[in-house]
């Protein structure tokens, strides 16, 4: 199957014809219809997989770049995951003109960050402690986010992270999509997709 069987704007399917992308990987082709319809799905996915452009599509496709309030978060367990999605993110969505992508991660001074999401920003991609932290300090306005993703939640739950994916899922608002991408399915990884999502469709590739 190719990008074109797809309900994507003619903008992100110019964008991966430019970037060279002519297959969709198997979690891109079982994932990417599901969350255009609005469907929360709980995924299957290594590194490489294609994960990234599988819910950054979606994600892109809903945007909308007139309204500066965050859209999309994607929680990832380390920096340099949430680095990479970042450029990944940029890359595909080159063709939105004033797109704001903002890593919220460790090591980079805080004050930045916040004044990155005062200017307003539409997909905030961040580590858990982090997110948690600008939300303590009430740096963040989700009350427009519509799309959460977990990726990699599997590693999220084995560094420690539950306790604040806890209090972050607290202030989310109700009506979200959520997806989830993990390696392996062990029960906490069920639990936390009984907690936080409905229906999901699971997809195993
Ligand atoms: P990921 O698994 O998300 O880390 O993606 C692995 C790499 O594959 C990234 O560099 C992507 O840019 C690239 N990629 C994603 N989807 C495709 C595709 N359908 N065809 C070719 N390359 C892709």
């Amino acid at each position: 199957t190719d990008f074109s069987s797809l309900a994507l704007s003619p903008e992100l399917l110019s964008v991966v014809q430019e970037l060279g992308y002519e297959e969709l990987t198997p979690i891109q082709a079982a994932s990417i219809p599901l969350l255009l319809d609005g469907k929360d799905i709980i995924g299957q996915s290594k590194t490489g997989s294609g994960k990234t452009a599988a819910f950054s599509l979606p994600i892109l496709n809903k945007l909308d770049l007139s309204n500066q309030n965050i859209q999309a978060l994607v929680i990832c367990p380390t920096r340099e995951l949430a680095t990479q999605v970042v450029g990944e993110i940029r890359k595909l969505g080159r063709r939105h003109v004033g797109l704001k992508v903002l890593p919220l991660i460790g090591g980079q001074t805080g004050r930045e960050q916040a004044q990155s999401l005062e200017k307003g920003v539409h997909i905030a991609v961040g580590t858990p402690g982090r997110i948690l932290d600008h939300m303590n300090r009430e740096r963040i306005d989700l009350s427009d986010l519509a799309t959460v993703i977990f990726d990699e939640a599997d590693k999220m739950l084995e560094m420690g992270f539950e306790k604040e994916l806890r209090a972050i899922m607290k202030d989310v608002p109700a009506k979200r999509q959520t997806a989830l991408f993990s390696a392996t399915f062990p029960e906490a990884i069920q639990s936390l997709s009984r907690r936080y999502q409905r229906n999901p469709m699971q997809i195993i590739v």
